[in-house]
């Protein structure tokens, strides 16, 4: 619930648990609030929760059932979501698990008091057993909340590197370097998807640590990761020598190009240079709603330079984790740009996110992920 649609809230103390009422005072549940965020309500359960021995407990259950729902949805890796804040009735929280290691990101003033935070911790550690849990501190996050400053660092254990596996690939975690909170495991099942039609000559543009580049080296012919961050291309590097064995024995080639992508997808198409496959995974152009117009054009821009440079038959594959940018909006911006290409364009797949950061039904923003597979003429 935003603040404006708060009636009154006197009184209540930064991240504490409250009572929600309707006007007519009728209790509507329980809740975590913050006096910085817009978001000033948010909801954790529709009974009446005090104490914080209650807290603890509703924790314990819902870290329970985001468990159970990832081993009915989740197959072929050891790394995931485990905990998707709204999405897992934790609001506020965020926690991946890759291998042995687990990675926590708290985004609000309740989750991060200490008794909440404990909880969460001694939760974790006594179901998952990890060697190491990290925190990811994001400064920005922190100060928006008006919390204080933290580092990022080893919370539980002692290990914050490992490899992780993911359809069949080693992958390089490094609890502690990275952005986000390591990979992007939202992408793990679209990686197959792109895999399942890729072919020939690939471009994976903002391949950050290969995942797309090294999901199509299984059946493509040459693959060039293009990205604009050396750090993350040397970890690429690093999973490509990982994956020797499961690539090796193919007449393939990988190279890895540090550009900056508008510029690099401009120079090749005026050079005349043709792909079989492209993937497109920019970062979120729109970190707000005004900033929305300027990040339909980046995209479009985007996706005209690479639908210019498909061969007849390829495979384009593009996304957007923009929350901003609607499903539709998108689509209307892949048409414009088709448009304009002078290509036709057939959709495959329509995807999102992998299943474990699932969508709310009732909340909408909890889908963020667009991601189409389309074969290009
Ligand atoms: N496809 C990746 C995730 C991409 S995240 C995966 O599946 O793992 C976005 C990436 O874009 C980041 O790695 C970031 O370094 C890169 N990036 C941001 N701006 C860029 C630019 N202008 N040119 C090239 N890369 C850029």
């Amino acid at each position: 619930m935003y603040r404006s649609d708060v009636v009154s809230a006197a009184g209540v103390a930064p991240g504490a648990t409250a009572p929600v009422a309707d006007e007519r005072g009728k209790l509507i549940g329980t809740a975590f609030y913050s006096t910085a965020s817009q978001i000033a309500v948010r909801m954790i359960s529709d009974r009446q929760i005090e104490s914080d021995e209650q807290i603890s407990e509703l924790v314990r259950e819902r870290i329970g059932g985001a468990m159970e729902y990832r081993n009915r949805v989740v197959e072929g890796t050891d790394a995931y979501r485990v905990i998707f804040s709204e999405a897992d009735m934790l609001p506020g929280l965020i926690v991946d698990r890759y291998n042995d290691v687990l990675s926590m990101q708290v985004l609000t003033q309740a989750m991060d008091r200490d008794s909440v935070r404990d909880a969460v911790i001694a939760c974790l550690s006594e179901r998952f057993q990890p060697s190491g849990i990290v925190e990811r501190v994001d400064a920005r996050i922190r100060e928006l909340e008006q919390l204080p400053a933290r580092e990022s660092g080893l919370i539980a254990g002692e290990k914050s590197v490992t490899t992780f596996n993911m359809n069949g690939l080693a992958f390089h975690f490094d609890g502690l370097a990275g952005q986000k909170t390591g990979a992007f495991l939202d992408q793990r099942e679209n990686y197959l998807a792109a895999a399942r039609y890729a072919r020939g000559k690939a471009l994976d543009v903002f391949c950050y640590q290969g995942g797309f580049a090294l999901h199509m080296a299984r059946v493509c012919d040459k693959v060039t990761g293009v990205d604009s961050s050396r750090p993350a291309l040397e970890v690429a590097e690093q999973n490509e020598k990982l994956n020797a064995g499961e690539l090796g024995g193919r007449d393939m080639e990988i190279e890895w190009i540090e550009a900056n992508a508008f510029d690099l997808l401009r120079d090749y198409a005026d050079a005349g240079q043709r792909y079989d496959t492209i993937v497109l995974d920019p970062p979120a152009f729109a970190k707000s709603k005004i900033a929305l117009e300027t990040a339909i054009r980046g995209y479009k821009e985007l996706n005209l330079r690479g639908l210019k440079m498909m061969r007849p038959g390829g495979v384009f594959v593009t996304c957007s984790c923009s929350h901003h940018v609607s499903e539709s909006d998108f689509m209307n911006m892949l048409a414009d740009a088709a448009s304009d290409a002078h290509r036709t364009v057939r959709i495959v797949e329509k995807r999102t996110q992998s299943k474990d950061h699932p969508i709310l039904l009732t909340m909408p923003e909890t889908q963020y992920l667009k991601c189409v597979v389309a074969i290009v003429e």
